[in-house]
């Protein structure tokens, strides 16, 4: 953790305040809702109140217990030149702290950028979700689909990742079927899934405190001919998209890959999100793979590549593989197949 703020220390240039949530368990491995990481050139001083001082403590740090309301006691015992996380702190918390004798400066992506390359056991603990979530989706396509409801399978689905070890979730299990899955994030309800309907699975276990994310699109039974079309342009801009990922291809220019191809077969407007993004601590994270996207990707960052197809009220498609970047290019974490499974 100190080798961590100590990369934080070489790009920072005042004393930065760090209250981002995944910042500060990335930084300290403390996870805390009410905490400040200062970070200073010699110092780095943990701040927060009764609740988690313990806790901090334990993981080695320097801890300084403060008032409830952490930003009034921080207004009160912080002065001079200060950064703060501007894309975390809200506007109310930025009026407490400048109520103070703070000269604060707003500062970006600063530990996001850190967090963007993953160390080995960072990775050792992604690949393991991916195993978790790869083995379920292996054992879903075997399970009886039509009869049964959306919120089932999921059910089915997060009683076996808790089965192969995956205590808690990535991120709210998706089961979206017939138009729903038109809906690229739909809840899972009571729609009972019928025949010649795609249904999308997006669902995957966190472990070792790290996400996965992973989609597949099943089909009912033989689907109308424009939803089969659909499958196998979205799984070619799938590959497409694969194809461009390696260390130093712009985020955008890897979406640009995958997007030309739907576009190409008619599709273009029917694919209206990013092909990805970083995958970590949190399941959204830099860097991103879309359009507006500055970032590069590099060696050791953890990607999804995830086009999809929606087409209103008829279904829709996505198929995600979450991808550990190289300077080969991807290596694919999710393994289940992504040839179209007919399930029952
Ligand atoms: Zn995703």
């Amino acid at each position: 953790m100190s080798d961590r703020i100590d990369r934080l220390r070489a790009v920072i240039e005042e004393p930065l305040l760090v209250t981002n949530e995944a910042n500060l368990l990335y930084l300290t491995g403390v996870e805390s809702d009410n905490a400040g990481l200062f970070v200073e050139p010699d110092r780095a001083t943990f701040f927060t109140d009764f609740r988690y001082v313990q806790e901090a403590r334990e993981a080695g740090a320097d801890v300084v217990q403060t008032a409830r309301n952490l930003f009034v006691d921080l207004a009160e015992r912080l002065s001079g030149r200060v950064g703060f996380e501007a894309e975390t702190v809200t506007y109310a918390g930025f009026e407490t702290l400048a109520a103070g004798d703070l000269d604060l400066v707003p500062r970006r992506r600063l530990v996001e950028e850190l967090r963007m390359v993953k160390e080995a056991e960072e990775l050792t603990a992604i690949r393991r979700a991916a195993e978790i979530t790869s083995e379920t989706f292996t054992l879903l396509a075997r399970q009886q689909f039509t009869g049964r409801t959306e919120r089932d399978i999921a059910d089915w689905i997060e009683a076996t990742f808790r089965e192969l070890g995956g205590v808690d979730l990535s991120y709210d299990t998706i089961v979206a079927s017939g138009s729903n899955a038109a809906l690229p994030h739909a809840v899972p309800g009571e729609r009972t899934i019928g025949p010649g309907e795609t249904i999308i699975v997006d669902a995957s276990p966190m472990h070792g405190g790290y996400c996965c994310d992973c989609t597949r699109t099943f089909a009912t039974g033989d689907l109308p001919e424009e939803l089969r079309r659909a499958y196998d342009v979205c799984r070619d801009a799938q590959a497409a998209g694969l194809d461009a990922i390696r260390h130093g291809t712009a985020g955008s220019d890897a979406d640009a890959a995958a997007r030309h191809v739907i576009e190409a077969a008619g599709f273009g407007d029917a694919f209206g999100h990013g092909l990805g993004h970083g995958v970590g601590l949190v399941v959204h994270e830099l860097p991103y793979l879309n359009r507006e996207s500055e970032d590069a990707l590099a060696t050791g960052n953890v990607v999804t590549c995830e086009p999809g197809i929606y087409l209103a009220g008829r279904g829709g498609i996505r198929i995600e593989d979450l991808t550990i970047v190289t300077d080969a290019g991807p290596e694919i974490l999710t393994t289940p197949t992504k040839d179209l499974v007919t399930v029952e």
